[in-house]
């Protein structure tokens, strides 16, 4: 690793918009941010949604970075950025369609318990479309609170995250020859 500070995972999804713009955007923002150096950056995936019908796929990645921000200022971030990319949460509808959505799943070795936030995130396990992605950055990080390695639950859901993405089709905007 080559920045200062706590290595944390953060896993990234959209399924609203130009999904592959916000993800490209939320990259680069983690990676202009003060206290933030991006260290490992997976491909795109896209999967099938989960939750209410009718949205559509999602892309789905994860980042490793080393931070000398709090696990808060980190998520305060985190989500200063979904709000950069239109993400609007007043519909209330969980799993809903969403152009960004942020998740610090890993903040060094800590575990917290906090009103709006919870480190390790407490559905990361449950999730292929975040361990597949996850595990290709970060197969050696330990879940501090199962003690496991993250490469260890990956191999548990096989056939894992989706399709990878190659980036949006860029034919038809080429000048002609
Ligand atoms: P989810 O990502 O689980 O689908 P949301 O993105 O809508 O759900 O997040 C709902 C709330 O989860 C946020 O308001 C945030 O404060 C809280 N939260 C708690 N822990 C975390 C975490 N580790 N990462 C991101 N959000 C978190
Ligand atoms: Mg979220």
């Amino acid at each position: 690793m080559s920045g200062a500070g706590v290595v944390c995972a953060v896993a990234l999804g959209s399924n609203l918009g130009d999904r592959h713009e916000h993800l490209s955007a939320a990259l680069a923002a983690l990676g202009s941010a003060a206290g933030v150096t991006v260290e490992r950056v997976s491909r795109f995936w896209e999967t099938e949604p989960v939750g209410p019908p009718g949205q559509g796929r999602y892309l789905n990645a994860a980042v490793v970075l080393t931070t000398t921000l709090s696990a808060r200022t980190l998520l305060d971030l985190l989500q200063r950025i979904e709000r950069d990319r239109g993400r609007d949460r007043s519909d209330g509808v969980r799993n809903g369609p969403r152009t960004l959505d942020l998740d610090l799943l890993l903040y060094g070795q800590q575990t917290i318990r906090e009103p709006g936030l919870e480190v390790p995130h407490p559905r990361m396990l449950e999730r292929p479309f975040v361990l597949g992605p996850l595990a290709e950055v970060a197969p050696d990080l330990v879940h501090p609170t199962t003690g496991k390695r993250v490469e260890s639950f990956a191999s548990i859901c096989p056939g894992l995250v989706g399709t990878e993405y190659s980036g949006p089709a860029r034919g038809s905007s080429l000048p002609p020859p």
